[in-house]
């Protein structure tokens, strides 16, 4: 039964966030909401456990498609990063922000990079795609993500500026317009490179606030070294390029790891 105490841990975790909004927010909303994915995250774990070798994309599947069709396209909340400024420059603490708090600023604190492992939308997507593992090695083109990082920024910022009206309906067209305009992009370039996630490497601006934070994450994956005999699997399964025989919080490994566990799947020695 021991093995099954973190899915439980998580699953505490989760509904402590609901019942903790629902009772400062006043709204049922977000009972429901963080018990929802925490139920997902935690059948992911126990399907994990039980060596269901889908689990991972399960639980993406369920998140994902929770988010983008339920709370996108049918509540009209816009949950990228567009989104997350709307809420901040309209002074409230709802939807986007709250979603951005959890699962990419404070979350992150906690759980690492999980979110690009078994939540988002886009990378849902993309997983599907032929490229599992980048057939080359990582381009130094990193800094894209701070231009569209900043984009995304003066977007919002200038339709607040300008006074602009409507501007809950133009973040609903933004969201159909920036997933569209991500899917694009991501698929094109997971075939240029030759890498699934490429999109994830080179462009997200999420990234901006995921890396930083992720750096000092409680949950992470470590190698003992005395079992293993560096046979080099880990690092030909990984999808972002990790060296997670490397215990060092470096850059390069501290912040890539979205925790899909393929590494540790595939270790001979159990040695992760
Ligand atoms: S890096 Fe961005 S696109 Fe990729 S999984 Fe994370 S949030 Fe999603
Ligand atoms: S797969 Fe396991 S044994 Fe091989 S290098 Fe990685 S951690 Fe070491
Ligand atoms: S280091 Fe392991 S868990 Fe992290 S992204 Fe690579 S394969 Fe996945």
């Amino acid at each position: 039964m021991r093995k099954y105490i973190l899915p439980a841990v998580l699953l505490l975790l989760f509904e402590m966030i609901a019942v903790t909004f629902w009772l400062t927010k006043e709204n049922l909303f977000y009972l429901f909401n963080f018990s929802y994915i925490g139920v997902a995250i935690t059948l992911g774990m126990v399907l994990y456990i039980k060596k269901y070798k889908h689990a991972r994309r399960v639980v993406q599947l369920l998140i994902g498609t929770y988010m983008l069709l339920y709370l996108g396209l049918i509540c009209g909340e816009n949950m990228q990063i567009e989104g997350f400024w709307y809420y901040l420059f309209s002074g409230v603490f709802e939807a986007a922000t709250i979603h951005y708090a959890v699962a990419k600023i404070f979350g992150p604190l906690i759980f690492g990079r999980g979110w690009c492992g078994y939540a988002c939308w886009t990378a849902m997507v993309l997983d599907f795609l032929p490229y599992k593992t980048a057939e080359h090695p990582r381009k130094r083109i990193g800094w894209i993500r701070y231009i569209v990082f900043t984009v995304s920024l003066v977007f919002v910022a200038a339709l607040f500026l300008a006074h602009v009206g409507h501007i809950a309906k133009i973040m609903f067209w933004a969201f159909i317009a920036g997933n569209l305009l991500y899917y694009i992009v991501g698929i094109a370039l997971a075939f240029a490179f030759r890498d699934n996630r490429a999109f994830c490497k080179y462009i997200c601006p999420v990234t901006v606030f995921l890396k930083p934070m992720s750096y000092f994450s409680l949950f992470r994956i470590k190698c003992d070294k005395s079992k293993c005999v560096t046979c080099g699997k880990c690092r030909q399964v990984c999808p972002m390029d990790v060296d997670i025989t490397d215990n060092s919080r470096k850059r390069k490994n501290g912040t890539e790891c979205i925790l899909c566990m393929e590494c540790v799947k595939n270790c001979p020695k159990d040695a992760l």
